[in-house]
């Protein structure tokens, strides 16, 4: 299968390697040295190092001091969500987690907590953390066991669905806990800034943006409060994160950042119109499409829908027949197409399903239209046969 014949349509689950992050990590691969050596090729590689963390802390508005880098976003949750916490040289505890149910499963799995710590906040039917519940839920929180820590994403990766951090921040502050965000399907897509959230920490993954995988990072908002580190050794990330670095994958998570803010606006803009003219075709094809969060706050790259009649994974895999590679909500690491928490969450039968067109940069008009003649041609089989397949 040559990849000219196939339309890549899952920019959620992972971004194709930008040529300028390809460029960036091939050069990086080919230095000598190691970042923490003292000689001159050591020294080489901490500038190439510090120069990526001054990218990635741009990417969210903050100090280059603020970023721990991580072997990805999974890792950056499960450093930050944890009980054992230190504000300053003063151990500092925190008794309970609150993640909303739409989490991706990085989150919603609790870190480091132990189940009976973790509770999760419902989202409405409009896919949105309930706000109330949250407010509900921290009233009922008992502090002699230590500090809430709360964790809202700011952007759904299945519905593309937008979350009202900065309210969340209001209540969580308000009953004096931690906000932990995950930023890793926002950045690029939308402005983020770690002050204007009023976000404690964010969570930010290379690969969805262009760059490499296996490389993500912690943004803290201070260098004050930090979690306990979950791998200890030699003292890199001043102590955070020990394990020698990669500067390959530094040097290609830069070049990503760098791109994702650069006509952030322009290029969302573009991507928005996609999104839309493929919304709006699909609508013509059949009327009883149900578009997840069609009505609110989105980012523009993504379109998450089900078909009467249509199940998810059959879906998936007619797409997939047609050369177009699309998901039926979060990239399932078994390989199988899971049921969708965020539906179930939102209310929706789950069974049925959804699918996720997601678009980015190198997304166009062809690529659209390809899609279009596709979904035609499933949704008219389902119409015969009641089957997609
Ligand atoms: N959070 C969200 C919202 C995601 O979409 C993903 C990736 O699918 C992750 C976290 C995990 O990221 P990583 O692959 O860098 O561990």
């Amino acid at each position: 299968m040559t990849k000219i014949d196939r339309t890549y349509l899952d920019w959620n689950a992972t971004a194709p390697l930008l040529p300028a992050a390809r460029e960036a990590c091939v050069a990086a691969l080919d230095m000598v040295g190691n970042p923490s050596s003292v000689h001159g090729e050591g020294r080489a590689l901490r500038m190439l190092v510090e120069s990526a963390r001054r990218d990635v802390a741009a990417l969210v508005n903050t100090a280059p001091a603020h970023v721990i880098f991580t072997s990805g976003a999974t890792e950056a949750a499960n450093l930050a969500l944890t009980p054992t916490y230190r504000m300053g040289r003063t151990p500092l505890a925190i008794g309970h987690l609150y993640v909303s149910e739409i989490e991706h499963p990085a989150i919603r799995e609790g870190g480091r907590f132990s189940r009976e710590n973790v509770t999760t906040i419902p989202v409405t039917p409009a896919g949105i953390v309930d706000l109330d519940a949250l407010e509900a839920v921290l009233q009922t929180h008992d502090k002699a066991k230590g500090l809430p820590m709360v964790a809202v994403m700011l952007a759904n990766n299945e519905t593309g669905i937008v979350q009202p951090v900065k309210a969340a921040a209001e209540i969580v502050r308000r009953h004096g806990g931690l906000l932990v965000v995950d930023a890793v399907q926002a950045v690029g897509r939308m402005p983020v800034d770690i002050e204007v959230l009023d976000a404690d920490f964010l969570i930010v993954s290379s690969h969805k943006l262009g760059g490499p995988k296996g490389v993500g990072a912690l943004v803290s908002r201070g260098e004050v409060l930090m979690p306990a580190p979950l791998i200890r050794g030699g003292g890199q990330e001043k102590g955070h994160r020990s394990g020698t670095e990669n500067p390959a994958a530094l040097a290609g998570f830069a070049a990503a950042a760098r791109a994702a803010v650069t006509d952030l606006v322009e290029r969302n803009t573009l991507i928005a119109d996609l999104r839309d003219a493929l919304e709006a075709g699909m609508r013509t094809a059949t009327n009883d499409i149900i578009i997840h969060g069609a009505d609110g706050e989105r980012v523009a790259n993504t379109s998450f829908f089900s078909l009467p009649g249509l199940k998810s994974e059959t879906g998936q895999i007619a797409f997939d027949l047609e050369g177009i590679a699309l998901s039926a909500g979060s990239a399932c690491s078994s390989g199988k197409v899971g049921q969708s928490h965020v539906l179930a969450a939102m209310g929706f039968d789950a069974a049925l399903g959804g699918l996720r067109v997601s678009l980015g940069s190198g997304s166009t008009t062809a690529d659209v239209e390809r899609f279009l003649a596709a979904f035609s041609r499933i949704v008219s089989r389902r119409r015969m046969t009641g089957n997609a397949a």
